[in-house]
């Protein structure tokens, strides 16, 4: 059996995180290092590795993360707007091999990003 991921662990209850969401397809939580006043992080159940690795069959879920992230921007007061990501690989700065969307909120970004 594949070694679970560490955002799998976090699903588990195997290691904390404040946890905001969860529902049948997926968990959003607390990023451990912010980048931003808000910054979450949508995660399928499914360990789907990137973006890389997602199929047509995947793209009711894809959505769902979207939507996810929408609802939790208004929960978490984002009026003024807000930045939805997908690192994916190397040039990207992927480090958790464990498909997940990062919402980011709560100051104003530049683009284009670093
Ligand atoms: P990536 O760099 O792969 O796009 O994003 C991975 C994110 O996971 C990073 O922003 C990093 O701070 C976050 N992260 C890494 N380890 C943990 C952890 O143990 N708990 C939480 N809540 N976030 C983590």
């Amino acid at each position: 059996m594949a070694e679970r991921t560490l955002f799998q662990k976090i699903m588990d209850g195997a290691i904390d995180a404040d946890i905001v969401h969860e529902d049948e397809h997926c968990i959003a939580f607390r990023d451990i290092n912010p980048q931003a006043p808000t910054h979450l992080l949508v995660v399928p159940r499914t360990p789907i590795p990137s973006l890389d690795e997602v199929t047509a069959d995947d793209a009711p879920l894809i959505g769902h993360l979207f939507v996810v992230a929408r609802k939790l921007a208004a929960q978490e007061g984002l009026s003024e707007g807000y930045r939805t990501v997908f690192n994916c690989g190397a040039h990207a700065g992927q480090s958790v091999d464990h498909l997940h969307l990062h919402l980011l909120g709560g100051r104003p970004m530049e683009w284009p990003p670093g």
